[in-house]
């Protein structure tokens, strides 16, 4: 099993900055990453597509396991099951040739299935739990199955926040592949009109709930376009920070903390991020 030293996680996150991981293993199998999480006892990160994740720029003093090699989709009699590194690209594709219904809100979100299980990503309404029957996950040494309903889950918040998702189970309804392929692209087209998804970014910085959105407040208070160093509140979608090209970690935090801070003093709303900082 490979374990490296002092690996940028730039290239690992699709912010597209930040600094190094003390240390990065990305298991090829669910044997190797049993025995890393077994014989480490130290500071951990979970790391699946890293799209929703920011490694500040002094970098993280720990073992980042990432998922991106355990990728593997299959059946298990009717349920689609798809291990912690899949990317919603591959499911996208999987789908659309079995034709099976269900996920097409979720077309190009660059997510890995772990990380969407984790979130409970979700777009237009829609959310992955609608479709997760079980996870599988590693707790106290050992692999166990959670069923949906052993899981809380919310918008954009489960209760499998610091667990180890190693496989996810889905249901997903039989439709033509035909039928599929044209949802996909109907919501492709939709998140491509609404959302600045060829820059590096997070996707949205904070959590909306449900009297809050944070775009429409940011955007009311004039902060769209503001920069900081290579960080910028997007022009587009003013609930995104994207990397103009150059950004630190630290352009991103600091315009994070100046959007919080403005939102705070002028509407006493303390926004919470739904973007993940590396500690
Ligand atoms: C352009 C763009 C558009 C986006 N649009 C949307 C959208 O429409 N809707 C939406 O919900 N999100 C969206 N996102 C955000 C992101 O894709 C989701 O939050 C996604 O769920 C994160 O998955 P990930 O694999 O990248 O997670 P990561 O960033 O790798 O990790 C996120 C969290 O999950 C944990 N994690 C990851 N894998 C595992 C695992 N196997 N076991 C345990 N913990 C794990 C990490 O430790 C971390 O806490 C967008 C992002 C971008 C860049």
């Amino acid at each position: 099993m490979k374990i490296e030293k002092n690996i940028s996680l730039s290239n690992e996150t699709t912010f597209r900055c930040g600094g190094r991981a003390a240390w990065f293993s990305a298991p090829e199998n669910f044997a190797e990453f049993e025995n890393l999480l077994k014989l480490h006892k130290g500071k951990l990160f979970v790391l699946g597509a890293g799209s929703k994740t920011l490694c500040p720029d002094s970098g993280f003093d720990g073992l980042v396991i990432s998922t991106k090699n355990l990728k593997n989709i299959t059946f298990e009699n009717d349920l689609v099951v798809c291990d912690a590194g899949a990317k919603f690209c591959d499911l996208e594709k999987f789908c659309i040739s079995h034709g099976l219904s269900g996920l097409e809100w979720s077309a190009a979100i660059p997510a890995s299935v772990g990380g969407a299980a984790v979130m409970n990503a979700g777009a237009f309404g829609h959310d992955f739990f609608e479709s997760v029957e079980k996870v599988e996950i590693f707790e106290n040494g050992a692999r166990k199955i959670l069923q949906k309903n052993d899981i809380e889950y919310a918008y954009r918040k489960t209760s499998l926040l610091g667990k180890v998702v190693f496989r996810v189970w889905l249901a997903l309804e039989k439709k033509s592949p035909k039928f599929v392929a044209n949802e996909f692209d109907k919501f492709r087209q939709k998140k491509l009109s609404a959302q600045p998804v060829f820059y590096g970014s997070a996707g949205s910085i904070f959590k909306r709930t449900e009297n809050v959105i944070p775009s429409k407040i940011i955007d009311k208070l004039g902060l769209k376009g503001v920069k900081i160093g290579g960080a910028e509140i997007s022009t587009h979608h003013s609930g995104f920070i994207i990397n103009t090209g150059n950004a630190t970690a630290g352009d991103v935090i600091a315009l994070i903390d100046l959007a919080r801070k403005t939102v705070e003093e002028n509407c006493g709303i303390r926004l919470e991020n739904e973007v993940i900082i590396m500690e």
